[in-house]
């Protein structure tokens, strides 16, 4: 029996064509990065699961439904990584990145597939690839913007335009107690109504509820108390703050009270950057979420070190770029398309595409055997810059012709200086260029 060979549930192949905006995204990203002094930080794809439990939290989506986790033949319990902030914060630990050696605050970026256990659906995959920044080490609400304007910067370069900017506070740990208490307080009455994932967490962690993706939970607690309320003098000062460098930097932005985010690390500054998107459904999908967390590394065995950071979401991203339309650079253009006319060419043309590309140009050629006129069909499809014919005549006469195909221009030129420096050839050999 003929067995067919389908790939996992909530995966992708990301074809060629396609590969190419992910270039585009990946390199625009990494130049932005650069331009930002962040540099690139590879941490493994799987951790311990305990890596992740400690740092999402108990409550949180991810560790509750989300996780790929597996014992591994040693017994390990071991987890996909679902997100990449706990990895990059346990191998800032585990390496004593947080020592005097090193320049604070400590700027990395990652980029690469990420695994969460979830309902596939437009925009939503359990491979799916996300592109982030972590800095550690400083408390000025500054670089809490620096990241976000990083964000902004990132989306608007890619080409999305009608993006959101939502802000809000966690505050600090007092005002979280205090808020907490406000809530459970709140929420009480409405025990009966809530969803069963509500009721679980309502006391184990009331702002959870907030983050319902239930209609009904969502509706309770529209009325709910504003943390903004129960904010300490220092939570204020740090969001001011903030408010104030966005204001500076011209940068807009909507105060949401009643986001929480879904994972439990963060603390003061959280945001999202939302794009407006049709093509994704109904209204604004975010694709860039982050803040400030600045327990964790504590959390994970280090020092007492502030960080924040932000996680895009590249299959969200890379939808919101195909709905609008955005034009994507093709950095490889082929520059020659060698045609080899009888089979006694076969050889000198082999000869001559890998001339060109040690010459640093691209080319190709055919290998099906195909007649010239399919030949130069084809290096019109592929849009080369130039051919290269070769016949049993030019080959005894050891020369080509080099044809430019924008002005129908062509040469003949001997095959000697084609191997020793083709692209002089290419700038000298024709009268207009
Ligand atoms: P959501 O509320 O949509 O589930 P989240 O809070 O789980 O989002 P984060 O953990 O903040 O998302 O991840 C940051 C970004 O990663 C999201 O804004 C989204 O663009 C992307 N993302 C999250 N989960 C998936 C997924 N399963 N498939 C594709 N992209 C995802
Ligand atoms: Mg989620």
């Amino acid at each position: 029996m003929l067995m067919r060979y389908q790939r996992p549930k909530g995966t992708a192949d990301i074809l060629p064509g396609d590969s190419q905006t992910w270039q585009f995204v990946e390199a625009t990203a990494r130049q932005l990065f650069a331009n930002y002094r962040f540099e690139e930080i590879r941490t493994p794809m799987f951790e311990n699961f305990e890596v992740f439990s400690r740092t999402s939290g108990d409550t949180s989506d991810i560790v509750t439904k989300e996780m790929y986790d597996f014992k591994d033949k040693g017994d390990r319990h071991l987890s996909l990584r679902p997100e990449g902030t706990a990895g990059v914060v346990r191998a800032f630990v585990e390496n004593k990145l947080y020592g005097p050696e090193t320049q604070k605050p400590y700027k990395v970026y990652y980029m690469g597939p990420m695994f969460r256990y979830e309902r596939p659906q437009s925009g939503r995959q359990r491979q799916f690839h996300q592109i982030g920044v972590e800095a550690f080490g400083s408390d000025a609400p500054e670089l809490d913007v620096e990241v976000i304007a990083l964000g902004m910067n990132l989306l608007s370069k890619l080409g999305l335009t009608h993006l959101r900017l939502a802000l809000n506070t966690l505050g600090d740990k007092e005002t979280r107690d205090n808020y907490r208490q406000a809530l459970i307080d709140f929420l009480e009455p409405h025990f009966d109504e809530l969803s069963d994932d509500s009721k679980v967490r309502l006391h184990k962690n009331p702002l959870r509820v907030l983050d319902s993706k239930d209609k009904h939970d969502q509706e309770i607690v529209v009325d709910a108390p504003s943390i903004l309320d129960f904010l300490t003098p220092d939570a204020t000062a740090h969001f001011d703050r903030v408010k104030a460098s966005l204001d500076a930097l011209g940068i807009a932005y909507d105060v949401d009270a009643t986001m929480v985010r879904g994972l439990d690390y963060y603390n003061h500054t959280i945001f999202e950057i939302m794009a407006d998107s049709p093509a994704l459904g109904e209204g604004y999908t975010t694709v860039l979420a982050g803040g400030r967390y600045n327990g964790l590394v504590e959390e994970l065995g280090g020092p007492d070190m502030p960080g924040v950071g932000f996680g895009l979401g590249v299959e969200r991203l890379v939808l919101l770029m195909q709905a609008e339309k955005v034009a994507i650079p093709n950095d490889h253009p082929l520059d020659v398309y060698v045609v080899g006319i009888g089979d006694d060419t076969s050889l000198e043309t082999l000869k001559l595409v890998q001339a060109i590309r040690q010459a640093g140009l691209t080319a190709d050629r055919d290998y099906l055997s195909r007649k010239p006129k399919a030949q130069f069909k084809t290096a019109n499809r592929l849009n080369a810059a130039y051919t290269l014919t070769i016949g049993d005549q030019e080959l005894a006469n050891q020369t080509a012709n080099l044809k430019s195909m924008a002005t129908g221009e062509e040469v003949s030129v001997p095959l000697a200086d084609i191997y020793q420096d083709f692209q002089n050839v290419v700038a000298t050999q024709f009268t207009a260029k």
